[in-house]
């Protein structure tokens, strides 16, 4: 029997095993497939923890999210096309919801698929070899799932890589951290966002990690937030207490310089400087190594490892896409490992890749990496029986989204959008996004 290994049971492993028995239900021998993960519960990094550092295995957390997080894009853009937002809630709800909203969703489809069964959880994936004889997989597994932890090693014939990444920070140093009088953390450490009401912040980087925990920062009580931007500012309309400066220069106690000569004093520092791709549990031929972008080199169709095809990855894209982009990458994953879905010779693969790169390379502004990231998921959906849903206007919601951040900052997550599934369009939240301080579902689900 052929033996598949899913590593990770977030959202991209998730959607793997839904994939694989969405065919085994249409009557398909899908073999035997496995998903290891190695926290106790499903759902990746919107399985909320509040542990920052080591988790109880001394592993590193894999958890980046935080108290009052919520959607940063529509939910809409994001929706299943095959669990639609009205058949798990039972009506509208409106589109930016908070987490543990989504988390309910996500693992809402994975009961209702019946996935559970095949996870293993508490079981961390330390390495992954390949074979060349027996052209098999080799998977040395650390369990803690009696309580102790129990190590032993299973062979695959494909494996497929879900680990997420963005749990692994990336960690720039500047000339006087050492002798900081404050706290200095990353924001895959940044939790709950009332340890700082009423500090003065200094937050590096000028992407989504840096606009949110800037706005919500400060929606719960900084002080102030000044935000040093190293190429370009994101230039929003920021609220009061919210204000962007040049580079970081270096820090002389607690004073700030910036690359315009002028100064600040601040308490603590947020470093939303992004995350690696960082996998040092694959033997290093296997091993997908990456910026974050939106196209990998190396992976046939965003997904396939072209050195050894029996090797996929999900998710390694930066996204735009989520949720939707998963489902069809995992349905393309599924039909290459049943066979349904013939991969062409080596040549024909690279040349593919090659043309989706040369495309990139093309790509200038935020509209034209909507628009590069809509074409991948079309021509993943035009290869699968992944339903279809209205991917047009989901490209159209992304492009409004990105206006109505210019437009309101502090406002663009009480706008409405329409399901490219279903029609229903989200009603607006009974109370706006600036001055909800709760984020629990009870409370978002009440009307
Ligand atoms: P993850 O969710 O990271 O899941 C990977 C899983 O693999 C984890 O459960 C982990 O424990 C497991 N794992 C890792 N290594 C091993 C191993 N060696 N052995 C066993 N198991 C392992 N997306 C949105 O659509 N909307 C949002 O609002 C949004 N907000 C975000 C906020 C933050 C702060 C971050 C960091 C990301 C956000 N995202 C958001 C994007 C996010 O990447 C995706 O929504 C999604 O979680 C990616 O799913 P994944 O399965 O690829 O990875
Ligand atoms: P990211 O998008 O990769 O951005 C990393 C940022 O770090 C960039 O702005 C980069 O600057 C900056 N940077 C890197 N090295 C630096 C250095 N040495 N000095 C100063 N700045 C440096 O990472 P991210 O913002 O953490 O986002 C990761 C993911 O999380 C995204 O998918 C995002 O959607 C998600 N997210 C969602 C929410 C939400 O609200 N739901 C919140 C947070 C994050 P340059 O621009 O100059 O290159
Ligand atoms: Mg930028």
């Amino acid at each position: 029997m052929t033996r598949i290994a899913v590593i990770g049971a977030g959202p991209c492993g998730l959607a793997a095993l839904h994939a694989f028995e969405q065919a085994r239900l249409d009557g398909v021998d899908v073999g035997e497939v496995v998903c290891f993960e190695k926290q106790s519960d499903w759902g990746g990094l919107w399985n909320y923890t509040w542990r920052t550092g080591l988790d109880e295995h001394g592993d590193p957390v894999h958890g980046s999210m935080y108290r009052y997080l919520w959607s940063n894009g529509p939910k809409e853009c994001l929706e299943f096309s095959d669990y639609t937002f009205d058949e798990h809630f039972g009506g509208p709800i409106p589109s930016f919801p908070p987490r543990e909203v989504l988390y309910d969703y996500i693992t809402g489809r994975a009961k209702k698929s019946n996935v559970r069964q095949f996870i293993a959880f508490d079981t961390a994936v330390r390495r992954v070899s390949f074979d060349d004889r027996t052209q098999m997989f080799s998977l040395a597994l650390e369990s803690w799932e009696t309580g102790e932890s129990a190590v032993r090693t299973e062979t695959f014939d494909y494996v497929l890589v879900a680990t997420g990444h963005f749990s692994t920070p990336n960690m720039p140093e500047y000339p006087g951290f050492a002798s900081f009088p404050g706290r200095i953390l990353h924001s895959h450490d940044f939790r709950d966002a009332v340890e700082f009401a009423g500090k003065n912040l200094l937050i590096l980087g000028s992407s989504y990690s840096a606009e949110d925990i800037a706005l919500q920062s400060r929606k719960y009580g900084a002080r102030s937030v000044t935000i040093a931007y190293r190429n370009a500012p994101m230039g929003f309309g920021w609220p009061d207490g919210i204000d962007e400066v040049p580079a970081l220069q270096h820090i002389a106690g607690r004073t700030a310089h910036f690359a315009d000569g002028t100064s600040r004093d601040v308490d603590a520092i947020i470093l939303c400087t992004g995350y690696q791709h960082h996998f040092p549990f694959i033997d290093p031929e296997l091993r997908l190594t990456t910026t974050n972008n939106l196209y990998p080199a190396g992976l046939y169709k965003g997904v396939v490892w072209t050195a050894n095809p029996k090797l996929i990855y999900l998710g390694m894209q930066d996204q735009f896409y989520t949720f939707t982009m998963f489902d069809a990458q995992a349905f393309v994953a599924r039909d290459v490992v049943l066979g349904r879905l013939p991969l062409p010779g080596a040549d024909a693969m690279a040349a593919d890749v090659d043309a989706w790169l040369a495309r990139y390379a093309t790509v200038e502004d935020v509209p034209g990496q909507i628009d590069f990231q809509t074409d991948y998921v079309r021509d993943l959906m035009s290869m699968t029986d992944y339903p279809g849903f209205d991917l047009d206007m989901v490209r159209q919601h992304f492009v409004t989204w990105e206006h109505d951040k210019e437009d309101t900052i502090t406002g663009y997550r009480d706008k409405s959008f329409a399901s490219p599934c279903t029609g229903t369009v989200g009603p607006s939240p009974h109370t706006t996004w600036w001055d909800e301080l709760d984020d629990g579902l009870a409370r978002f689900l009440q009307r």
